[in-house]
């Protein structure tokens, strides 16, 4: 029997719901068993990829080419799993579907209501999951905090899932306890009145996670547990940790999972014990690390920290194989001219230049650029990021001035990144952007070909435009080089400098399929060519 964990959240948002889900999903992974995690977003878009990045940080993108929230890429680094667009909802999508089937007259002239048409609708998204066969245990994170107006009818099907499905359905409610300075105290009326939101939405929590700042001593647990109805073993502290990788063992050591197993019904001394060993190599070499290399990432909504979430965290393992500490500087692009970029980039030794959408900033990405290229800085483009390579190399290099994309300008003579036949295919079909996984080839006595080590990689793509092929052949005898393709469009993916120390771009995002066990082969080899630097 599959069993579903829903993790709600109280009081604020960004307490790290998302981080706490993964990290029960991991120490249950540990322990041996399969298990999946899955968003569940309030909002009405059908899904984020129309959403601005200041909106709800990065818009991840899954291997079947779903645009979906960023907490997928947590789950998929936590747990070393892939994700699907099932493992993420939206109310649009359920919307959306049950209009769709009200339409077709599935509903036999029913009034299609909130209960039930939307609450089964929800439930059958979240037990497809269970249906398939492969996990033992759902982890369920509703977005939002409890008491919005939006997520009501997910914490009606939490209730009816809890009355469905008894011991095999339990739910986390994640609060946090404030510290007053003045009186010196942690406080949990907070907790209390959020716990009674849920209650009266008829749902009683089994565990309730605290995020604190201070350390909670037994008396407060205590006093959590009286009024909110739980088991004292059942009030988890989660106070604030160095690092979001630091947060499963923490809540090992306040013994979550075995609470978890405990109320699901499973007799502890039948399940092996959790096995964090290489978990916790990683930690000893992310939080052991001494030196520093230092990155600069140029883009255009670095002041969210949240907008670039993969390309840190991949950075970050990176750095961390490379028994280094990241140290990250985020560069608008807006910001950068000619005059200032010696200065900024001062210091840095590997430069990465950001994906994108739209005209803005690309100047600055092209100084930028320019200077890695001229200065022998090892250098990494990432879609846009590589786009502005090609560019900013047809311009300085190869002399074509007005070298642009479609994307940023009119028609220019020289759009060395254009629209494709494929994408003009892809329009006709109501799509607009190329998404998901694709297959490479990568050219063998490459850059690219000694860091994959294989002939062929799948890498995930979200963009619009590509590298115009008729320029393909003036590239490369000029020192850029085409060194991967895709085997069936022949669309180019990867380009990469002769002569340079380390300068590639990619029109796909390994930043998606970073994780903590397998850190991507392209940012561990641009973060050792820029330790190598200086
Ligand atoms: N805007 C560019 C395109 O659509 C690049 C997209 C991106 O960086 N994700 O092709």
């Amino acid at each position: 029997m599959t069993k579903y964990i829903f993790v709600t959240g109280g009081v604020a948002s960004s307490l790290g719901k998302g981080i706490l889900a993964a990290s029960l999903s991991k120490l249950l992974q540990a322990r041996g068993f399969k298990v999946t995690n899955q968003k569940l977003d309030p909002y009405i878009n059908i899904d984020s990829g129309t959403l601005n990045p200041y909106e709800h940080g990065e818009c991840y993108v899954t291997e079947d080419g779903h645009e979906a929230d960023l907490d997928l890429g947590h789950y998929e680094r936590f747990l070393d799993i892939r994700t699907h667009k099932m493992n993420n909802l939206t109310t649009g999508r359920i919307y959306k579907s049950v209009i769709e089937k009200e339409r077709r007259g599935d509903y036999l002239g029913k009034t299609v209501q909130v209960i039930p048409h939307i609450t089964d609708e929800i439930k059958r998204n979240i037990t497809a999951l269970g249906r398939t066969g492969d996990y033992d245990f759902v982890i369920v994170e509703i977005g939002g905090t409890v008491g919005d107006i939006e997520s009501l009818p997910y914490i009606e099907t939490v209730r009816q899932m809890k009355w469905e499905h008894g011991r095999d359905c339990l739910c986390i409610h994640l609060t946090y306890v404030p510290y007053l300075q003045a009186a010196k105290e942690l406080k949990t009326k907070p907790t209390q009145h959020s716990v009674r939101d849920l209650q009266q939405e008829g749902v009683q929590p089994d565990i309730i996670v605290l995020r604190t700042e201070h350390p909670i001593n037994d008396t407060l647990r205590r006093k959590v547990a009286l009024f909110c109805n739980v088991d004292e073993r059942a009030v988890i502290q989660s106070a604030d940790a160095s690092s979001i990788y630091r947060v499963p063992l923490n809540m090992q050591a306040e013994h979550l999972d075995e609470v978890v197993l405990q109320k699901t019904g499973f007799d502890l001394s039948r399940v092996p014990t959790a096995d964090m060993t290489d978990w916790n190599a990683f930690l000893q070499k992310l939080e052991g690390a001494t030196e520093e290399v230092r990155i600069a990432l140029v883009g255009k909504y670095v002041q969210l920290q949240d907008a670039y979430k993969s390309i840190h965290e991949s950075l970050s393992h990176a750095a961390a194989y490379n028994n280094r500490r990241l140290v990250l500087t985020s560069l608008l692009s807006d910001d950068i001219t000619a005059e200032n970029v010696a200065d900024k980039l001062q210091g840095q030794q590997g430069i990465l230049v950001a994906p994108g959408f739209g005209q803005r900033g690309m100047e600055g990405k092209f100084i930028a650029l320019r200077y890695a290229r001229e200065k022998n800085i090892p250098c990494l483009g990432i879609c846009l990021g590589m786009q502005a390579m090609a560019i900013e190399f047809a311009r300085n290099v190869l002399g074509y001035t007005d070298a642009n994309s479609v994307e940023m300008d009119e028609r220019t003579t020289h759009n060395v990144i254009d629209m494709m036949e494929d994408q003009k295919t892809m329009l006709n079909k109501g799509g607009s952007m190329r998404l998901g996984a694709y297959p490479c080839r990568l050219n063998k006595g490459s850059r690219v070909y000694q860091i994959y080590k294989q002939e062929q990689i799948v890498e995930r793509h979200r963009h619009r435009y590509e590298f115009n092929q008729l320029y393909q052949a003036e590239f490369e005898a000029n020192g850029m080089h085409c060194t991967g393709v895709n085997p069936d469009t022949g669309l180019v993916e990867i380009i990469e400098l002769e002569g340079h120390p380390w300068y590639i771009g990619v029109q796909f995002h390994p930043e998606y399929s970073s994780t903590v066990l397998h850190p991507h082969p392209l940012f561990v080899s641009f973060v050792k060519a820029a330790i190598e630097q200086k």
